[in-house]
């Protein structure tokens, strides 16, 4: 079970969360839990300020945030025990934050200050179950989850650890520890992006080949559109894996963007669920294909599309070659392509290397590159064989200025790149031909 930052977001909700983690008679739960809401948030500011050394910009923050915890402490526990227990912990953990305002800031350093949002909310759960009576364990997932070279999890170390951490600590009931922080293959702490406790829970739950892995969160399931921008969302009941592995990718928030990878080789399903209504069904994602229907739309922003078009390209053979090698070069990932007898379009949302890039890519042909995109991206069972569902949803998007669009790359999406001003628009029209009625 994964409880994200406003699901423990108070004193008052950590203690309706340890109500719904206490397992069965019999059972045992693993727990994964994010920050408090906005902790990470404040960490990422402190870090600013201290790449900007202004030591005094970060203390303001750290004190704010140190009030804020401290504050907590009367209304989390019922004992003297605890309070005494959980002040001594904070004060640790703020006089370690205050030990970066001084010399210079590095990258290392910013990402151990992220951290210790996740350390400090579950010290904090596990001092409040401990108080409660209940056989809990915290185990730090900096002895769990670590990347590779590459940065992508290290899925044999990740199973071995966990096991080896399970045997080192049998016979508890709940099993706590922090997500989205990690080591990196140079043991140094790290972590794995922002919303990364979701894909923390996914890999810890396929490690263990858990039952399910459970994503408790502030809304009841995937809606089939974003509801912070549409109005008359509905939540989605069920998804396909490779539904939800797009959606996540193409914006949808409330899952990490590749966090259901693990899960999906895993084959083990998961569930979204609401801690402000424990008792809504959700959304479960498992292996099931439900025949011919369009489930939901998300938005990617921040894209960039770079065109290149030569005569060079037309009957020859190698020049795609050419084109991706310089995005390999650059280290730089192309999410849509749309290919013509002279020319090439594709999309990229790291923008880093942009200027090499465009610059070889001027060596085959003319580059046009155009700023703040959005794909939009729309997810169900759509093989070429459900006749008419891509007319549908091009239907919906008459009126828009669609830049590309992209089909049959998956059998579950079609994406359109439109402006980003055209976004809420896209989206609006999408949800109105879609899901209306
Ligand atoms: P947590 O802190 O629990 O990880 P997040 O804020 O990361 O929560 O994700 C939940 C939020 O995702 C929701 O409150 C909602 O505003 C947003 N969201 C965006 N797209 C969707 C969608 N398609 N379905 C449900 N929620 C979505
Ligand atoms: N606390 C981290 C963040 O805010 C990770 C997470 O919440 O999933 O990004
Ligand atoms: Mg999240």
């Amino acid at each position: 079970m994964k409880f994200g930052g406003t699901s423990v977001g108070s004193p008052q909700r950590m203690k309706e969360v340890a109500q719904i983690f206490c397992p069965k008679e019999g059972e045992q739960t693993f727990v994964v839990l994010s920050a408090m809401s906005g902790t990470t948030n404040s960490l990422v500011e402190i870090s600013d300020y201290l790449y900007k050394d202004n030591p005094e910009g970060a203390s303001t923050i750290i004190n704010k945030l140190e009030q804020k915890y401290f504050a907590h402490v009367d209304e989390l526990y019922a004992t003297e025990e605890y309070r005494q227990r959980t002040i001594q912990f904070l004060q640790e953990e703020f006089r370690y934050l205050r030990s970066f305002c001084k010399g210079k800031f590095t990258a290392n350093e910013e990402r151990i200050v992220l951290a210790q949002g996740e350390i400090i909310s579950t010290n904090m759960v596990t001092n409040y179950l401990l108080e409660q009576g209940k056989r809990a364990v915290l185990l730090s997932a900096l002895d769990i989850i670590r990347t590779q070279e590459n940065g992508e999890p290290d899925l044999v170390y990740i199973r071995k650890a966990t096991m080896a951490q399970l045997k080192e600590h049998p016979d508890y009931d709940i099993y706590i520890t922090q997500g989205f922080i990690c080591r990196n293959v140079k043991g140094e702490v790290d972590n794995l992006q922002r919303g990364g406790s979701d894909y923390t829970a996914c890999l810890i739950g396929a490690a263990l080949q858990t039952d399910e892995i459970q994503i408790w969160t502030d809304i009841d399931g995937m809606h089939n559109n974003d509801p912070r921008i549409v109005e008359h969302t509905e939540p989605v009941r069920q998804l396909y894996f490779e539904e939800a592995a797009e959606l996540a990718y193409f914006g949808a928030k409330i899952l990490h963007p590749t966090c259901i990878q693990p899960a999906k080789f895993a084959g083990v399903p998961v569930r979204l669920l609401n801690t402000m209504d424990p008792t809504a069904p959700g959304t479960i994602i498992n292996n099931e294909i439900q025949k011919g229907t369009i489930k939901a739309v998300a938005a990617k922003d921040n894209i960039t599309c770079i065109q290149i078009q030569s005569s060079r390209m037309l009957l020859a053979y190698g020049f795609l070659r050419k084109v991706f090698e310089i995005f390999e070069q650059y280290k730089t990932s192309i999410d849509m392509i749309c290919t013509s007898e002279v020319g090439v379009s594709v999309t990229i949302d790291n923008r880093a290397h942009l200027t090499d890039i465009v610059n070889e890519l001027k060596m085959y042909g003319t580059v046009e590159v155009d700023n703040d995109m959005c794909i939009v991206c729309v997810v169900g069972d759509l093989v070429s064989g459900n006749v008419g569902f891509e007319t549908r949803a091009c239907m919906a998007v008459k009126k828009i200025p669609v830049r590309m669009i992209s089909y049959g790359g998956s059998n579950y999406n079609i994406s359109f790149l439109v402006k980003a001003e055209d976004k809420k628009r896209t989206l609006q029209a999408l949800s109105e031909t879609l899901f209306k009625g």
